[in-house]
């Protein structure tokens, strides 16, 4: 738990949120700003700051965050997704924990903007 973190209180219930999974490691929440019919994010529970953050010991953890992710597309109807994961505000993020977006329902252009 990082003090001030908006993802931390989301996945302590400090912070409501439209939960669609969750245990003891990972939670899955909808986007409160849907970017696609189908827009959600999976979180670890455990504070990491984005993609450069995560260490050899967190393998495991994030690619669990992958397989829910990819197994709650499905669950919601979802066969084709797109999965993104921005690392610092030039590549848009801006929640500093960790989390990987879920989109579908819609078709997606590429390159991404
Ligand atoms: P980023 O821009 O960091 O990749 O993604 C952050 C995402 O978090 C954005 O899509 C934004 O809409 C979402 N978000 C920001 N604040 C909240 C919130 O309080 N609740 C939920 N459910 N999503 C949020
Ligand atoms: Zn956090």
């Amino acid at each position: 738990m990082a003090n001030d973190c908006l993802f931390c209180k989301i996945a302590n219930g400090d912070i409501p949120a439209e939960k669609l999974y969750e245990d003891d490691e990972v939670i899955a929440f909808r986007d409160i700003a849907p970017q696609a019919p189908l827009h959600f994010l999976v979180i670890p529970r455990k504070h990491l700051a984005g993609p450069a953050a995560i260490g050899a010991g967190d393998e495991a953890l994030i690619g669990k965050v992958l397989r829910v992710g990819a197994e709650l597309a499905a669950k919601n109807g979802a066969a084709s997704f797109r999965l993104v994961a921005n690392e610092g505000a030039e590549a848009g993020q801006t929640v500093f924990h960790f989390h990987l977006h879920v989109l579908g329902g819609r078709a997606m252009a590429w390159p991404p903007g």
